[in-house]
């Protein structure tokens, strides 16, 4: 599939990096914080914190810092570069991005992190070099999610429907995507290494991004 497209869309979390750091950061780091702030156990924080979570999940909300900064009375920023030693790639996916320099293909990141954490994870792993261009969902105010993402990216892109190969851990992005016409669709069925592969869906299915140089 690689050496049929022109453009490369690349997911960041979950895609190029390992969630497990996302996971921790969401799942433990700030349920503890939290719980400590409001006088509770860790376990009915984490119950409140994934009630308020799912609420929004896929909404552009659901991955703004400041957003979550001001809901909870935390500084979701600092909890996350406290732990930035955390942050690195998915297995063979450095290899990858350094392999495609020998692809004719332009690589796009394609992200629905918050610039903040975008630049904290380029801070640690340097992965910037290796995009000719960095899209975060947070400059055009709709997620991934959302059809008037992929509208705004054409826009400042323009790239072909048919010869664009787009690879992400999200099920929902990869619907919408295909909903827009996006017609080669890649999932990673081991967004965290700290989890177990997942099942395959719709889409192809490759353990990770370096599977991609033999396909
Ligand atoms: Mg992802």
């Amino acid at each position: 599939m690689l050496n049929e497209c022109e453009t490369l869309m690349l997911d960041m979390d979950g895609t190029v990096l390992d969630l497990a750091y996302d996971n921790y950061v969401w799942k433990e780091l700030v349920p503890e914080h939290y719980a400590e702030a409001k006088g509770i156990s860790v376990d009915l924080a984490r119950s409140r914190l994934y009630a308020k979570y799912r609420a929004i999940q896929g909404d552009i909300q659901w991955y703004c810092l400041d957003h979550w900064s001001e809901r909870l009375g935390l500084d979701v920023l600092e909890l996350h570069r406290g732990v930035n030693h955390r942050i690195d790639y998915l297995p063979g996916a450095k290899r990858f991005l350094q392999a495609l320099h020998e692809h004719d293909v332009r690589v796009l990141l394609v992200t629905n992190s918050h610039p903040d954490t975008l630049a904290l994870k380029d801070e640690v792993t340097g992965l910037a070099d290796y995009f000719d261009a960095i899209y975060t969902s947070h400059q055009f105010g709709y997620a991934k999610e959302r059809q008037e993402f992929w509208h705004a990216l054409q826009e400042e892109e323009g790239f072909g429907k048919g010869s664009t190969l787009f690879v992400d851990d999200n099920r929902t992005v990869l619907k919408s995507a295909d909903a827009y016409g996006l017609e080669m669709l890649v999932e990673i069925s081991q967004p965290d290494t700290s989890e177990p592969v997942r099942e395959t869906s719709d889409y192809t299915g490759v353990m990770g991004v370096a599977d991609l140089l033999d396909t």
